[in-house]
């Protein structure tokens, strides 16, 4: 018997199930959930929707997901049981999870980027994920080794870290030219500062709402942190980058940071929106041909983009995100905490 938290319905709550069939066949394993990072994603996924501004949300229903569903898309485990085509697998060792699995037939996948698939897998989203006790994987290759970090610290490295690292990765080659600039220091804001910092990057500029965040970052080796409500802040953000900043990570994707990443860039140079904040494009059109500016999203990471990740996390180059542990069948509590704002760091479900 399998153990898990499963939402029936949007806007409805996670509760508690029981599924008896987790037997595995071909290439499938199966693996004991360790601990599953609690994203804000999933309470997106709860609610059914996404704000796009305008007054229009994208609805998770119309786009095809499937309901029930067993959230978690950030999950650590340890192998159980495995296909007879799965081939040896270490069972003493914890795995986290690449949970951004494609169809495997389509371009995008043939290229290696399953995270731009267009029939998705993903663990937790299209297919029953880490709110669970138990979780079924169909391939071992998305099995990454952990090391020496605890599963808490690790499993949110399947989307907080990759998120972050394929981001910095589309501007790879500004990082040591001039600071980069990223809006939103929260979690994901801090281990990017520490991404750069792996990565060979000059010491970022961040922007933040929150003094303690700005703090924060300072701390983690930020070079400069600036208040994003003051009204000078892109003549603050431009003279501590140096002039104007060749590239902006947008972890908030809210329509005020995309109007700041917009106008700190100079021309030439890129902006990559990650955040799922919401609302709409700010940008006065004819700007975007004469800054000659690259506006870019950036989804998940692909499969050697985790791969070259855990390599700098066994190192002990990603820096942790805080992190608190709660019992699985707090998932619809902590849900609740998140939307409220209420949870500092990451909340991870450990089994
Ligand atoms: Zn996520
Ligand atoms: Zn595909």
């Amino acid at each position: 018997m399998m153990h898990c938290q499963c939402l029936n319905e949007f806007g409805g709550a996670v509760v508690g199930e029981e599924r008896a069939d987790m037997s595995v066949s071909g290439t499938e394993v199966l693996l004991r959930v360790t601990a599953n990072g609690v994203c804000h994603t999933d309470l997106h996924i709860r609610e059914g929707n996404y704000n796009l501004g305008h007054g229009k949300k994208l609805s998770f229903a119309e786009r095809g997901m499937k309901l029930p569903l067993v959230m978690g898309h950030e999950p650590a485990g340890v192998v159980v049981a495995a296909g007879p085509d799965a081939g040896e697998l270490d069972k003493s060792k914890n795995y986290v999870v690449f949970p951004w699995q494609g169809c495997m037939e389509c371009h995008q996948c043939k290229d290696g980027r399953e995270n731009y698939c267009a029939a998705p897998r993903y663990t937790g989203l299209q297919v029953d994920g880490g709110y669970a006790d138990h979780l079924k994987i169909p391939h071992p290759r998305y099995l990454f080794d952990m090391g020496d970090m605890e599963p808490a610290i690790a499993a949110p490295l399947a989307c907080s870290g990759l998120t972050t690292y394929s981001a910095l990765k589309k501007v790879e080659e500004t990082l040591k030219k001039a600071p980069v600039v990223i809006i939103g220091v929260g979690g994901l804001g801090l281990m990017c500062v520490g991404l750069v910092k792996a990565m060979g990057g000059l010491p970022p500029v961040v922007v933040d709402i929150d003094p303690e965040k700005r703090a924060a970052a300072i701390t983690a080796g930020a070079s400069a942190a600036i208040d994003g409500l003051a009204e000078d802040a892109v003549a603050q953000v431009q003279a501590a980058v140096g002039g104007s900043a060749l590239a902006v990570i947008d972890l908030v994707g809210a329509e005020s940071t995309a109007s700041l990443a917009f106008d700190v860039v100079g021309k030439g140079g890129k902006m990559v929106i990650v955040g799922l904040f919401g609302g709409a494009a700010p940008w006065p059109l004819p700007l975007i041909p004469v800054k000659a500016l690259t506006i870019m999203g950036s989804y998940a990471g692909s499969l050697s983009e985790f791969a070259e990740l855990m390599k700098l996390a066994r190192k002990g180059l990603v820096p942790a995100l805080p992190t608190k542990t709660y019992p699985l069948d707090s998932a619809n509590d902590i849900l609740n905490q998140l939307e409220g704002g209420k949870v500092v760091g990451r909340a991870v479900l450990t089994p």
